[in-house]
């Protein structure tokens, strides 16, 4: 049975509803009040002993539907993770909430998995996470079982389908879970995945009778923006100068990208770090710590930083170039504003990235088939049709929220939930507009498409549409067109925007083969004769006024005594070797910020403040709040946050 987010939570009225030791659970341990529609499904599903598959987006928190019933139940849950620092991350937030939990990974310190062996023997543990080899390691399983293995939860489930974007053969080897384990119920997380992948996943890990649970893709408090890149450098630091202080992950392509653009970041003073996977692993830790630690707010990395990287206040996402699909896209994005607070994500895009990318897929399939490879050429076909949609969405005027949820394979009332107007995307904030003229401009780069031969690519077309004298227009003779000039009014980069539309709508081909150039296809020719209707867009105001910045005053929070909660956490995290959000998330710092707590019990009371929390932080930060409080009310100008 598949059940989306709008089935929500029952209210329990049933003193003996198996829910209810969760539920405290959950209270005590984690600080939550209460448990989020799709997590109680969850969790009912897990407590009964059946298997399933829950889809919900990046933040959704997923991670709670398998720690708390792990905690209410007899037995161990293990938890296959395929990135060693998110298993770190986890095991660390959980024993800060005073959970016994451990992992067994390839690179330990004897002494810590030691201590993991010794946890396990004497049945404390209750978590155990594990990477995928270490789980289907000869013997390993049997010995799970003999010590009352009770779950198996796996994260980034959609890493065993070959349809996902993200596929990782040892994962594979997970579908030999069920044959093994016959009776142990499984249950599969994932934040991406569209209806094929999530046949798939229930598939390959032979999923009994699952539950299927998919979650609202849509991310409410990201504000999505996409723009045609004109100057990169000065696009990527007007966004980052909307977000001082806080964190931000400028994405490139590729490794050159991405150390050009962070020098030319940093000649114009913005503190910044280069990562990819190119650079020496001494620094890439660093870079990866620094960020995790709040010591340093930007990074410009090519996607190998992102699975390992945890921060929850991450304010910003650009994109310097097009991702080569949706899913992609949504999950790097997904990495910003994973508190819930609002975060924006930026797009710039420009019709040479969809060229670049759909040569080298070309190029990989052609290689594929070469070498004999089954199924190149279904594999060449998904690759371009995720590439197009990304390509469409990009340049696409409509809803960028409704566009995702709709590529989710949500159902439409899904995207007829999120508001018209969303005001949390530019096409609803009104940030482009539809060119008034639209249909004539476009007829006029078609006309000159056609009157061109239909045999150059986008760039000549650009010059002989703008009227410019360049060596190629006099050697073709296309000074001459009746088309030459025609838009000589626009800019060359914003004519250049029009011709990517015009792909991205499908009424202008690009050739394949050596040479990039344009054609019509029939919808441009129709469109030239006016039997249908071209839309192209222009960005209408400049993007400094529009931030989407959570601000303490929003949540009704002292600023000051923010940035001082924040310096606090800062301290302690090194204190304790801890990424600072495994102390308290900003959301409860914001809430500390606003409350202004003055007692253990009314700590206690704020979102994110468990028992163990209270008992192991709360006097720090009572104290740093009185302080604050009792400068204030003298008149004193409190002092500044801690300099790191
Ligand atoms: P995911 O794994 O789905 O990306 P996480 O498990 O990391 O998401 O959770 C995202 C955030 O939501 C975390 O900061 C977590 O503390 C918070 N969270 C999860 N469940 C609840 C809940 N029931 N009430 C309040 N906050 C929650």
């Amino acid at each position: 049975m598949e059940t989306s987010a709008a089935a929500l939570s029952q209210p329990i009225a049933d003193p003996g509803d198996p829910l209810l030791p969760v539920l405290e659970v959950v209270r005590r341990t984690f600080g939550f009040e209460s448990l989020r529609p799709l997590q109680d499904r969850a969790i009912r599903a897990t407590l009964e002993g059946r298997d399933a598959l829950l889809v919900m987006p990046t933040g959704g928190g997923k991670s709670l539907c398998y720690q708390a019933p792990a905690l209410v139940r007899a037995g161990l849950t293990v938890v296959v993770s395929p990135l060693i620092s998110l298993m770190q991350d986890q095991v660390d937030a959980l024993r800060a909430d005073g959970v016994p939990a451990g992992m067994l990974a390839s690179g330990q310190e004897g002494s810590d998995r030691r201590e993991v062996e010794r946890d396990l023997e004497s049945r404390r543990m209750r978590l155990l996470y594990l990477s995928p080899e270490r789980l289907m390691s000869p013997g390993f399983l049997e010995r799970l079982v003999g010590l009352d293995l009770c779950a198996i939860a796996i994260d980034e489930a959609h890493c065993i389908s070959h349809w996902g974007h993200d596929f990782r053969p040892e994962y594979r080897q997970m579908g030999e879970l069920r044959r093994r384990l016959p009776t142990t119920p499984i249950q599969a997380y994932t934040a991406t995945a569209t209806p094929r992948v999530r046949a798939d996943i229930a598939a390959q890990l032979r999923l009994r009778e699952p539950e299927i649970l998919v979650g609202r893709f849509d991310r409410p408090n990201l504000t999505y923006r996409v723009q045609a890149r004109r100057d990169l450098v000065l696009d990527v630091e007007a966004v980052i100068a909307r977000h001082p202080r806080e964190a931000g992950i400028v994405y490139c392509l590729r490794r050159t990208d991405v150390e050009e653009l962070c020098a030319a970041l940093q000649a114009r003073g913005v503190r910044c770090e280069p990562y990819h996977a190119g650079l020496d692993p001494g620094a890439r830790r660093r870079t990866q710590r620094a960020f995790q630690s709040e010591e340093l707010d930007v990074v410009v990395a090519t996607v190998a930083f992102g699975m390992g990287i945890d921060r929850p206040d991450v304010r910003f996402v650009v994109h310097a170039s097009l991702p080569k699909g949706v899913e992609q896209y949504s999950q790097e994005t997904g990495r910003a504003g994973r508190d819930g607070l609002p975060a924006e994500c930026v797009l710039f895009y420009g019709g040479a990235d969809y060229h670049g990318w759909k040569s080298l897929i070309e190029h990989s399939a052609r290689e594929a088939r070469e070498n004999g490879v089954e199924n190149a050429g279904a594999d060449l076909d998904d690759a371009l049709e995720r590439l197009a949609h990304m390509w469409s969405l990009a340049t696409g005027a409509a809803c960028r929220h409704k566009s995702l949820c709709r590529y989710f394979g949500e159902t439409d009332d899904a995207a007829a939930a999120v508001p018209k107007g969303c005001r949390a995307c530019d096409v609803c904030l009104g940030e482009i507009a539809r060119v008034a003229d639209g249909q004539v401009v476009a007829q006029k780069i078609l006309s000159c498409i056609v009157k061109t031969g239909q045999r150059f690519g986008a760039t000549h077309v650009t010059d002989v549409l703008r009227g410019a004298r360049t060596e190629k227009v006099r050697q073709t003779g296309h000074d001459a067109l009746s088309t030459y000039g025609l838009l000589a009014q626009h800019a060359a980069r914003e004519i250049r925007a029009w011709i990517d539309q015009l792909v991205g709508q499908g009424h202008v081909r690009v050739a394949d083969g050596e040479y990039p150039t344009l054609f019509l296809s029939k919808s441009g020719v129709e469109v030239l004769r006016d039997e249908q209707q071209a839309t192209l867009l222009a960005p209408v105001l400049p993007q400094a006024k529009r931030a989407a910045k959570p601000s303490a005053a929003d949540e009704g929070a002292d600023e000051a005594l923010f940035e001082r909660l924040r310096g606090l956490r800062r301290q302690l995290a090194r204190e304790r070797g801890v990424p600072p959000y495994v102390i308290f998330n900003d959301r409860t710092l914001l809430s500390m910020a606003a409350r202004l707590p003055a007692s253990p019990e009314e700590l206690r009371a704020i979102k994110g403040v468990g028992d163990k929390k209270a008992a192991d932080l709360g006097p720090a930060f009572l104290a740093e709040v009185a302080s604050f409080v009792r400068a204030r009310e003298s008149g004193i100008a409190p002092a500044a946050p801690p300099v790191d």
